[in-house]
């Protein structure tokens, strides 16, 4: 049986109501549990327009694009990167991630925990290198700050709370923010853009300073980086670049910043986009058997990111 036939209901975060299960995948399970490519549309994914979840989305976008600007990333990163919130084994970061629900994707409303491990499962299928499976198990833990974040802050974890600092498509602050964002039509609403300091092609950076010398929209990707760094991951820069740059879509799909960008960036872009096609078409409705399936990952968390962690 294909995870595209089952026919389970959910809550819709709109409304709170029930409805029927978004039947998307592009990648499917069969009856063994093997990974397969299905004959979804890949325009089924990523819908902005008319998904059912349109109006959760749209006001996410703008809540974000108004507040996240330099100030409002540095006030972050002076709360966060202490990572002096908790100390957590990656399996205890899980279970506290248990309870959060993403309210700005429209592909699903399965909690995260799920979308990891068929993430991550989906990537073992094809082969890849243990470290890119522990990255598909890991990349979007960083939503675990709902535990200390603040609904003025966009940090909420439920369906219909405020998440624009914890989720949704990233862009770099300080420079102009491209038309190829998701709902270029709030661009005009960030205060910077109004700041002649921070609404041109270059900002407040240099020609050729590399990704990693830019600051990103606050969210899941930038803490969980920062977060592995911090604790000595041995994750390889390849990994650590899928998990920091995954939602900066201006970037790895639309090709914005060249003019920051140096000769490893462009290396670091093409494994960003082999790791974004598992995030992004692996979001079936099949619930994937978390007990069973976490030995194997305990033991690439061990090799990678082993013991208590600082969060
Ligand atoms: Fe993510
Ligand atoms: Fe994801």
């Amino acid at each position: 049986m294909s995870a595209t036939t089952e026919s389970k209901r959910h809550l819709s975060s709109d409304e709170g109501q029930l409805g029927p299960l978004p039947k998307k995948t592009k990648f499917s399970q069969d009856a063994s549990g093997n990974w397969k490519k299905s004959d979804k549309d890949e325009e089924e994914f990523r819908n902005y327009e008319n998904s059912d979840r349109q109006s959760v989305v749209e006001r996410h976008y703008r809540t974000m694009r108004q507040n996240q600007t330099v100030e409002f990333v540095q006030r972050m990163q002076k709360k966060y990167m202490p990572f002096t919130n908790a100390k957590l084994t990656i399996w205890e970061a899980f279970q506290e991630l248990k309870t959060y629900v993403d309210s700005s994707d429209p592909d699903t409303e399965l909690p995260n925990l799920e979308h990891m491990l068929q993430t991550a499962e989906a990537i073992r299928e094809q082969g890849h290198p243990d470290w890119f499976q522990l990255v598909g198990l890991l990349h979007d833990m960083g939503k675990i700050m709902f535990l200390w974040g603040s609904p003025e802050d966009g940090q909420e974890g439920t369906a219909d709370g405020c998440q624009w600092s914890l989720g949704g498509d990233t862009w770099v602050v300080g420079c102009k923010i491209p038309d190829t964002n998701v709902f270029p039509e709030f661009n005009k609403l960030n205060p910077d853009m109004k700041n002649p300091k921070y609404n041109t092609e270059m900002g407040i950076y240099r020609e050729g300073q590399g990704m990693d010398n830019l600051m990103f929209a606050w969210g899941h990707d930038e803490y969980m980086y920062q977060m592995l760094v911090h604790n000595k991951s041995t994750i390889p820069k390849e990994g650590l670049a899928m998990i920091r740059f995954h939602s900066c879509y201006p970037w790895h799909k639309h090709d914005e910043y060249q003019q920051f960008m140096t000769k490893e960036d462009e290396e670091m872009k093409e494994w960003v986009r082999e790791f974004n096609q598992f995030d992004l078409y692996t979001k079936s409705e099949k619930r994937p058997n978390v007990k069973e399936l976490w030995p194997y990952y305990q033991a690439l968390i061990d090799k990678y990111c082993p013991g208590k962690l600082s969060w």
